[in-house]
């Protein structure tokens, strides 16, 4: 990135086809060489670098960056003091093995994670590298504390495509398809929504669709296929990521605890997408004053380094040595990175996802009055999705966004998610919403 470009760039910048000459090389290379199984969307971004809330191009193309490499980028591309800790990082200590070996990092981090976490008792924390790993580790220690083996997911939940996860998984068939039966046995609950209901209203009483959730768990699975004593966990997470940017209706994930506390049952919450300042808060689940045994977490938590965490009730962690390890997890350069993000979430950032949230949103709403085709704004913070009317104009608004320099990724069928750096600004906010919204007259 040029340093004019660096200095204070205001808007993006498209100044070649797209992708560009060399975009186009790198995309042939790629689908000769690499696995055809990312879906990718129908347009290709062909990053060079990144600065902030600003990606350029292989071919010097400027973008807006409101996605975050899918919500990893918490603290924006290439933070100044994240570079700065990783280099410093990388220079005294990258790899030792904390399974067999010791080092300052991994005691310094869970002490962190014990005090931000809204787990209620003392915690300890596994060191992974993703948030399917976090994920494994969450159901492995469930099952190994409770020595019961089934689970209850929600679903058009993500959490993850390894066998295990990819068990709990259920937001689309292409995920599945080929893998033949789920190799853990889980039971899958419809997610309520608030904007479209998917139980009877009947079934619902006056609590709503969260409601409809937990009669669905109590009465049917509990009493048919699923005896609570066999139930090993329940997992979800407290705003639906790849499922659309569905946040969870009030008093639900409360209700969860109930039944997981009248049954010793385990309540799992994924934050890997909504974790780590996302909301607004530092877990999603604080906007529900929810307390969970295990809490899983990565994406943002270290601004880009590869790093997962499975935060559990001290209690349950009384697992064996051997029982669950990781060679690369808890790698010193990933978690000088995370610490260093926290710092930066406690220092301002949590506060600023909150304020330019809000703002974000309340642009949405005046986009919805506008355009017919926006069926639904929601979401805490900057975790916010924008549900269209169909998934064809989803697709194309997406498309004439990143024509115009806006990067945006969809989630769910029809919804548009935004899920940008948490150092956003308001002037960046009146840039994206100008372009979102012409992107959307251009579509519809
Ligand atoms: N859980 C949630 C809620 C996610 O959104 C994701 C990824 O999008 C995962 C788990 C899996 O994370 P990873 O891709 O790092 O394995």
């Amino acid at each position: 990135m040029s340093t004019t470009v660096l200095a204070a760039p205001k808007r993006p910048k498209i100044k070649t086809e797209l992708p560009g000459p060399n975009g186009k090389k790198i995309v042939e290379a790629d689908a000769n060489f690499v696995t055809p199984s990312y879906a990718r969307p129908s347009f290709k971004l062909v990053a060079e670098r990144g600065s902030g809330v600003w990606v350029e191009d292989v071919d010097g193309n400027l973008f807006l960056d409101c996605n975050a490499g899918v919500g990893v980028c918490s603290t924006g591309h290439c933070h100044p003091e994240i570079v700065k800790a990783i280099q410093e990082q990388a220079a005294e200590l990258i790899h030792m093995c904390g399974t067999d070996y010791y080092y300052r990092h991994m005691p310094q981090l869970a002490e962190k994670m014990d005090a931000i976490v809204p787990v209620k008792s003392p915690t300890r924390t596994h060191f992974a590298n993703s948030g399917t790993e976090a994920v494994e580790t969450a159901l492995k220690l469930a099952m190994h504390a409770t020595g019961r083996e089934k689970f209850i997911a929600f679903f058009n939940s993500f959490h993850g495509r390894t066998l295990g996860s990819l068990s709990l998984t259920s937001s689309r068939a292409a995920q599945r398809k080929g893998f033949k039966r789920q190799a853990l046995d889980v039971v899958h609950v419809p997610y309520p929504s608030e904007f479209r209901n998917p139980f009877n209203p009947a079934d619902c009483g006056d609590g709503g669709p969260g409601q409809g959730a937990l009669n669905w768990i109590e009465e049917r699975l509990f009493k048919t296929t699923t005896p609570p004593e066999e139930v090993a966990a329940i997992i979800v997470e407290a705003v639906q990521g790849e499922g659309g940017y569905v946040p969870a209706p009030k008093g639900f994930l409360n209700g969860l605890r109930r039944i997981c506390d009248e049954h010793g049952i385990m309540l799992i919450v994924d934050e890997v997408q909504s974790g780590m300042g996302r909301t607004g808060k530092m877990f999603a689940c604080e906007h529900y004053d929810v307390h969970p045994d295990i809490i899983c977490i990565a994406k943002g938590i270290a601004s880009g380094l590869p790093l997962g965490l499975c935060v559990a009730r001290a209690d349950l962690m009384d697992w064996k040595p051997g029982a669950h390890a990781s060679t690369f997890g808890g790698n010193p350069v990933a978690i000088a990175a995370a610490l260093k993000t926290i710092e930066l979430l406690e220092g301002g950032l949590l506060e600023n996802a909150a304020n330019v949230g809000a703002y974000l949103k309340e642009g949405f709403v005046k986009l919805q009055q506008k355009h017919d085709c926006i069926a639904d704004v929601r979401g805490f913070g900057l975790m916010l999705g924008v549900q269209f009317s169909t998934a064809e104009l989803r697709d194309e608004v997406e498309t004439a966004c990143f024509e115009r320099g806006l990067i945006l990724l969809g989630a769910g069928t029809n919804t548009i998610r935004w899920s940008p750096p948490l150092i956003l600004t308001k002037e960046n906010v009146d840039v994206a919403l100008e372009i979102f919204d012409e992107a959307i007259t251009a579509s519809i």
